[in-house]
């Protein structure tokens, strides 16, 4: 009989409950026992929900108090000695924790500096925005099962009356996601932990545990013969294990065809493909899998919002009926639904025709349901869960709403000569240097000031209907002319109006375009207690008016200092939404890069000469395998390059991307031919230039100087020192002054320190290097 299978359900609770206790815990309100209490209600609920949904194989241990690969590494005794060396929630939060970074409210990669016992480092989970915490192993590391996390869970089920499958993240794929300290090679130490997952096994086995779910999500990786070794060795190891339950190895978020040699022939009584990303895997996997194994289907996409082509999953999963019978087939979600909103039920305001597109997890587990019933020949109400599929299906297609033939054309007409800015960026430094006249070493913030409880308070109060427009106006227009008579004064050479009136630098620019929706309740987990609400780009985007001129030609009636103009960049708008799944998503990126290129031409023509386009998410799309890459930089460039192009060739265009490593993607970067990129590089104290060097980069640069992250505010010495690395590395003259990132995040009292500081480090250097201003840099760039 087929089988309805889930791989993973959401954490952190409808109402985002399990963020409240753990907050509430952490802060010190609430014992341990609340956070306990919270968790243990939220499993039974969706373990339930799973239930009621028809699903015959439920996940355990997909829960987690902040994530999985924490619980891991506690679970394997891989606790490095900082945090002592007792398996406890002490220890797990401590290496979940320290100060916590949000430059814009969405993690990045980060290693905490400031607390007593940093933090573990935290990185993305393959190429999800969900971070998981990177283990760090010794050479000698032992391991241990230090832990019964999968054991409790599935008894705490079975005594509800629900037999679980539990969970395991895969010990090859553990040991790739984490790093060793002495930099040698982490699986090497398979031979070590693999004892601890046999225990493992065995424990299940002797709890009940019929079935387990072993995740290697690296078999969709590029082929590693190493890897692919591994594999091999640690599935015979587990097959060995006398009474241990049967396993159903999990692959997803692409194909497992680069590994297919090793992929189809290990001993695991199922496997589980995801055909939501890499359909065109399923002949394969029928062609190539063990003439006993279990395939699992992964179906239903678990990674984006949209309702399902049932009709398209039927026949896919028919196909592997005929195949391999009805008994060795079943279906499922392509991954863990961990990366997807919970329940549409909880949206109110998206209007019915659009809620009618959409599948949250527990929507999701209802297609999965259904197919399974369909493919089962039971009858009820699976002939009318089709038919209203169908239905969406067509409505969806067929929309007004979805489809703006304007956007086509202008995207039909598009020619390369549009993502080309008028001369070469030689040619255009001089202009701009021209019209702008800074000194060398000019100094500028990313964006953002302050977001104070004042201010939050008021954008809160003005959307509630507690404070009239006009109000909310001129408390915003107050914050933004204190905010540059204060950069005035300080004396810095590039404003910025601080980004007071925005709440997030997608979500401000989704409001007002068409094509983007919001959810009200849409959460998804990014990292521990952290949620972001993506917004859902649902059909062609368009401008429907102008959406920054306002306030940046505010700020710079107030100045006689250039304002820069604040962008959010097409990628890093795209990267951060969920997107639609009827046309390429570099065809969408377009469409947003056009809508940005307007903005950036309203803006030069209300006399802004610098316009920043910000791009931290670049990085973030790059595929999972080598080859895909190309292409996706490709577009990903030939998009930033449209939203830039359209300006005359004395307007300057920055960028701003934080995060740190360049290496492979430096030629990618300098295509995109922005005149001044600004980097993090403060934390690794310019080290990260590195790529910028060896690849000799063209434009000019304002390596971060120092780090956001903190509230601690650097000495100008210690600022003047790592200008004084970066002028080593690259010409004084293409160098900028700036911090890692914007400040929104920060307080008041520091920034303003921190700034007065950067400003007197510029000063005293271009002192001691005796840089000209604008008007004489021209000179020398002539000579050049
Ligand atoms: N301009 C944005 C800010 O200053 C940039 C944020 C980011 O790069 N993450 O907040
Ligand atoms: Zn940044």
């Amino acid at each position: 009989m087929v089988l309805a299978t889930n791989l993973g359900f959401p954490r952190i609770g409808l109402k985002r409950e399990l963020k409240s206790a753990l907050e509430a815990y952490w802060s010190g309100k609430q014992p341990i026992e609340n956070l306990l209490h919270t968790a243990k209600d939220l499993r039974a609920r969706h373990w339930r929900l799973q239930k009621d949904a028809g699903i015959d194989h439920i996940p355990s241990n997909d829960f987690s108090l902040y994530d999985h690969v924490l619980d891991t590494i506690l679970l394997t005794g891989a606790i490095p000695a900082a945090y002592g060396t007792k398996a406890d929630l002490h220890a797990y939060f401590a290496m979940a924790r320290g100060h916590q970074i949000a430059c814009c409210g969405h993690a990045h990669t980060k290693s905490d500096q400031s607390s007593d016992v940093p933090a573990l480092e935290m990185t993305k989970w393959y190429d999800t925005n969900y971070h998981y915490i990177v283990p760090v192993f010794e050479a000698d590391q032992n391991f241990r099962l230090a832990a019964t996390k999968p054991v409790d869970e599935f008894l705490e089920a079975k005594a509800l009356g629900i037999v679980t499958r539990p969970v395991l993240l895969g010990p090859v794929s553990f040991l790739t996601l984490g790093k060793r300290r002495d930099h040698g090679a982490a699986l090497d130490l398979l031979p070590r932990l693999l004892p601890v997952y046999v225990e493992l096994l065995e424990k299940l086995g002797a709890a009940g545990a019929e079935w387990v779910q072993i995740d290697e999500p690296v078999l969709v990786l590029d082929a590693d013969p190493a890897t692919q070794e591994a594999l091999r060795q640690a599935y015979a190891t587990l097959s060995r294990v006398a009474k241990r339950p049967k396993i159903m190895l999990a692959s997803y978020f692409g194909s497992l065809c680069p590994n297919a040699s090793v992929g189809f022939n290990l001993p695991v009584e199922a496997l589980h493909i995801d055909l939501a990303r890499a359909p065109e895997q399923l002949d394969d996997a029928l062609a190539a899998i063990g003439n006993k194994t279990i395939l699992s289907l992964g179906l239903i996409d678990g990674r984006n919002i949209w309702r399902a082509d049932l009709d398209k999953a039927l026949t896919a999963a028919q196909k592997a009926v005929k195949a391999l019978g009805n008994d060795r087939v079943w279906v499922g979600p392509s991954c863990s639904l961990l990366f997807s909103p919970i329940d549409l039920a909880g949206e109110t305001k998206l209007d019915d025709e659009l809620k009618s597109w959409l599948a949250f997890a527990v929507q999701k587990l209802g297609e999965v349901g259904t197919i399974a019933k369909a493919l089962r020949g039971e009858k009820g109400d699976t002939d009318k869960a089709l038919v209203e599929a169908r239905a969406a299906q067509a409505t969806r297609r067929a929309s007004k709403r979805i489809h703006n033939p304007a956007v086509r054309s202008r995207i039909k007409a598009l020619t390369p000569k549009d993502a080309e800015r008028g001369k070469a960026y030689t040619e255009r430094r001089v202009e701009q240097a021209k019209r702008l006249d800074l000194p060398g070493l000019p100094t500028t913030t990313i964006g953002s000031f302050p977001q104070t409880a004042d201010v939050r308070v008021a954008r809160a109060d003005w959307r509630k209907g507690a404070m009239s427009d006009a109000a909310y106006q001129s408390f915003l227009e107050e914050q933004t002319r204190q905010a540059i008579k204060w950069q005035e004064e300080i004396g810095l050479d590039v404003l910025v109006h601080g980004e007071f009136e925005r709440n997030d630098m997608v979500e401000y620019f989704g409001e007002q375009l068409q094509g983007f929706a919001f959810t009200s309740n849409g959460w998804v987990q990014s990292y521990g207690s952290r949620c972001v609400k993506p917004p859902v780009i649902f059909g062609d985007v368009t401008r429907k008016a102008p959406m920054t001129v306002g306030w940046t030609r505010f700020a710079q009636s107030l100045t006689s200092q250039p304002v820069k103009g604040m962008l959010t960049g097409p990628v890093t708008i795209l990267q951060w939404s969920f997107v639609r799944d009827d046309q390429p998503r570099a065809t969408t990126c377009r469409e947003i890069a056009l809508a940005i290129r307007d903005e950036v031409v309203d803006l030069e023509s209300a006399g802004i000469a610098i316009i920043q386009i910000d791009e931290p998410a670049i990085r973030e799309g790059l595929p999972l395998v080598k080859s895909a890459r190309g292409d996706y930089l490709n577009w990903a460039v030939e998009c930033f390059r449209l939203s830039s192009s359209g300006v005359r060739d004395e307007t300057q265009i920055h960028t701003h991307m934080c995060y740190s490593e360049f290496n492979d993607i430096i030629d990618a970067i300098s295509k995109m031919d922005a005149d001044v990129i600004s980097i993090e590089t403060a934390r690794s104290a310019m080290e990260l230039l590195d790529a910028f060097v060896s690849f000799k980069y063209p434009n000019e640069i304002g390596p971060g100087v120092y780090d956001i992250h903190s509230p601690r505010v650097p000495s100008v010495e210690e600022m003047k020192n790592l200008i004084q690395s970066a002028a080593k590395l690259l010409p004084v003259g293409h160098l900028w002054v700036n911090p890692d990132c914007g400040l929104k995040t920060r307080a008041w009292p520091e920034t303003k320190s921190a700034l007065v500081n950067m400003v007197q480090a510029a000063r005293e250097l271009r002192a001691q290097f005796k840089l000209a201003t604008g008007k004489a840099k021209l000179k020398e760039s002539k000579a050049a």
